[in-house]
């Protein structure tokens, strides 16, 4: 089941909720106890208030007893009593004169002794004898009106007589007489009225339960009452204050910083790091626990843009590694061959001129082997920054071979093309190769070719007519630019040449079309049998001898690469054992290739099979020359690897006899060349013969090349050859072989 979750700010409201009902129900606690005390206390005001009122009404009792008396003693009062007729003016002129009358009455009237009223006065109320003790009797009629009182007593002659003489009645009004008498705390004397329902005359001190009054307010209850609502009203306002003021607090303190944590963690799993999360997770946060959390996750994200930027730019390196060339630092070939490729796809079925510019620098090979590579090196990367520099933007500049550089310009027409090739020609002339050492003047040839018609299939012979434009332009007498055009007779060998560069890199692209073919060498006195393994192109089915395609491998200094792929198809000979095991395998190797770290590795790989099939390293004389040092070290290492060295090609070279005693070589391979020599009986033969013998004794191997009739077969080995190789013993042949292991092995 899905819990429901809430936010901070959601259990701070509901935690003010709670406690704000929490506080109302204790305030509504507090009032009813204010109720209930408030009505306590009004029931003991009403307790007061009635004993004040029954001492009132006991006090007005004393008062009219007293006033009673006073009448009663009175000596005029007997007058009316005994005469009657006197009465009408007695009651008119003396009562209030007299000063015997208290003013609290309104009223008074006489009886005669038989309880009648004396004519001249009032209606009379009632029998005044019934129960007017001495003291007299206060009654109340209630059909008299409100609050009139008839006081009743009786008055008696002088003489003590037993029987009174007659009766007064005083009547007066019983609130005004109260309030006249007593002054009242409890009881609110204007509220006090008499009650009617009463039917007969009620006593004096029973009157109480029927009079009818208001009590005073308890100010003490009212003064409570205003404090604890005054108290109430602060605790709201307060409550509301700090609520209002802890909302924005946790909204501001907790709430907003964490939904900004939050957001700045879900935005590190996102696969950018957005700059607004960045800035916010600047500023530091007042609670000191989030501003722990913050910073963590400013540095992890700090670290996570960190490690970002560096795969960023890693992946940048390798893929600008992977597409630039690293000694010149312009586009390479792979570079040159995907945007070829995506050119010749974009052009398809457009119509849209393109020039391709092939530049090659003139002599570079001596220069190379004059100088030395590291000279050789930074004549190519001058050359290609005078080129480079002098490029329109946006065109490339691409080293497609050892001294060979191209450009693929769009939309350009002949005329173009050739103000940008004369750009190139004179910005490299501008170069001053003698600050690198070199005597000899440097300079570029430039071949173009343009194609206008802009079909898939013509693009493919751009390369080879820049090539043979190249040749042209190349030939001593030239301007050093030229421009292929059809038909040219002058172009047709060139085009040949330019079919063997194709169909060279073509094979190095797909390695299908490299044959290994191999040439027995057969011992003499005993051991392994030797097979040399000899590169072929199969090109539209013509099979294209090493002679053909290996001046191209060396003017684009393609060594490695070709004998990187020679040696992998050995390998892959080896591999589906289409050699027979103790046949060993001699391999040709570029003194180029040897100090390239992937040719090393790939050789070493092949020790594994060396058990099977002994292995010789073939390395041709002339290429030694440069570079000695170095090479002896790379040899030392393959030698010790368990490689065996030939030095091949011996005697077809001039190179002085001390290379060899330095170098670290086994066996020695005898030039074609001298071997025919030793047809004849003449000297050189004599010459030949004893230079084999001297080699052989000093502990070489000595292998004869182009041993081509049994009659040299002879002579070798009575001079002590070890092996011999030629059409009379093998020709170089293929060896079936598992295609699908060769096809795999370049994928
Ligand atoms: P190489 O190393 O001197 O190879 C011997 C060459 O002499 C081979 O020519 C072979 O076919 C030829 N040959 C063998 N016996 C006779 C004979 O009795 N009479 C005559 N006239 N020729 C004979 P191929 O195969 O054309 O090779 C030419 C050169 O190309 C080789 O000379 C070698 O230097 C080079 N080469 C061949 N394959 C490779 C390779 O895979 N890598 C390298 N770097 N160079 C290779
Ligand atoms: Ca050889
Ligand atoms: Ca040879």
């Amino acid at each position: 089941m899905k819990k429901t979750r809430f936010s901070i700010t959601y259990w701070v409201a509901a935690f003010f909720i709670v406690l704000s009902l929490v506080i109302v129900a204790l305030c509504g606690i507090g009032l009813y106890r204010l109720h209930e005390i408030g009505a306590e206390i009004e029931r003991s005001r009403l307790k007061a208030a009635q004993e004040e009122l029954a001492g009132a009404l006991v006090e007005l009792s004393n008062h009219l007893r007293h006033e009673g008396d006073i009448i009663t003693n009175w000596d005029e009062i007997q007058q009316p009593l005994a005469n009657p007729h006197y009465y009408g003016y007695w009651k008119a002129s003396r009562v209030r004169q007299s000063g015997k009358i208290s003013p609290l009455f309104s009223d008074i009237d006489l009886y005669d002794s038989a309880g009648n009223i004396l004519p001249g006065g009032g209606t009379g109320d009632a029998d005044p004898r019934t129960g007017a003790s001495e003291a007299g009797k206060t009654l109340y009629y209630p059909e008299k009106g409100l609050s009139r009182i008839s006081h009743v007593f009786p008055i008696h002659a002088p003489e003590g007589q037993q029987s009174p003489l007659g009766y007064a009645q005083a009547s007066f009004d019983l609130v005004q007489a109260l309030k006249r008498l007593h002054s009242f705390d409890y009881l609110v004397p204007e509220t006090l009225t008499v009650s009617q329902t009463a039917s007969s005359p009620i006593a004096l001190q029973d009157l109480g339960k029927f009079l009818r009054y208001e009590i005073s307010a308890s100010h003490e209850i009212e003064t409570l009452g205003e404090a604890v609502t005054k108290i109430y009203i602060v605790l709201a306002i307060a409550m509301l204050v700090s609520a209002v003021t802890a909302y924005l607090f946790v909204q501001r303190l907790l709430a907003r910083p964490l939904v900004r944590l939050a957001d700045a963690i879900g935005s590190l799993q996102a696969d950018e790091v957005r700059m607004d999360y960045v800035e916010e997770l600047e500023s530091p946060y007042l609670l000191q626990e989030l501003d722990t959390v913050r910073q963590s996750i400013q540095s992890y994200r700090q670290k996570l843009s960190n490690a970002r930027l560096e795969l960023e730019n890693r992946n940048i390196t390798f893929q600008q590694q992977a597409l630039q060339d690293s000694l010149t630092g312009l586009y390479n070939r792979r570079a040159y061959e995907e945007d070829w490729a995506s050119l010749v796809r974009a052009l398809a079925g457009h119509r849209e001129p393109i020039a391709l510019l092939l530049f090659d620098c003139d002599h570079f090979k001596p220069i190379n082997d004059t100088y030395g590579h590291q000279v050789g090196d930074c004549v190519l990367q001058t050359i290609a920054g005078a080129v480079n520099e002098v490029m329109r933007s946006g065109d490339r500049l691409y080293r497609i071979g050892g001294d060979e550089f191209a450009t693929l310009l769009w939309g350009t027409d002949e005329h173009t093309a050739m103000q940008i090739a004369e750009r190139c020609l004179d910005s490299v002339r501008k170069e001053d190769f003698r600050r690198l050492g070199v005597q000899e003047p440097v300079s570029i040839s430039i071949g173009i070719a343009i194609d206008e018609i802009g079909k898939s299939e013509d693009i493919t012979w751009l390369q080879a007519h820049a090539d043979a434009a190249m040749y042209q332009a190349k030939r001593p007498g030239n301007k050093k630019i030229a421009v292929y055009r059809k038909g040219e007779a002058s172009s047709e060998d060139v085009l040949v040449a330019s079919l063997e560069t194709n169909a060279l890199y073509q094979a190095l692209a797909a390695p299908e079309m490299l044959e290994i073919h191999f040439q027995r060498m057969q011992p003499l006195a005993g051991g392994h049998e030797y097979l040399e393994a000899l590169a072929r192109i199969r090109h539209n089915g013509i099979l294209l001898m090493p002679d053909r395609f290996l001046p191209v491998v060396q003017s684009r200094r393609l060594e490695a690469e070709f004998d990187l792929t020679v040696i992998r198809l050995i390998q892959s000979s080896l591999d589906s054992e289409t050699i027979p095991p103790g046949v060993g395998v001699s391999i040709n190797l570029s003194a180029q290739s040897l100090h390239r770290p992937e040719v090393i590795a790939q050789l070493i790989e092949l020790i594994r099979y060396a058990e099977r099939h002994p292995l010789i390293l073939e390395i041709t004389e002339t290429s030694l020359v440069p570079r000695l040092a170095e090479i002896t070290h790379f040899l030392g290492i393959l030698r010790t690897s368990g490689f065996r060295i030939a030095l091949d090609d011996f005697g077809s070279g001039y190179s002085p006899l001390r290379y060899l005693t330095d170098l670290p070589v086994d066996i020695i391979k005898f030039d074609m060349s001298l071997i025919l020599q030793l047809k004849n009986e003449d000297r050189a033969s004599i010459v030949v013969a004893d230079f084999a013998r001297l080699m052989r004794d000093a502990g070489y191997t000595l292998i004869a090349e182009g041993v081509e009739s049994e009659a040299l077969l002879q002579k070798v080995s009575s001079l002590g050859f070890s092996y011999v190789q030629g059409f009379h013993i093998d020709t170089p042949h293929a060896l079936a072989r598992t295609d699908a292991k060769v096809v795999n092995l370049f994928n």
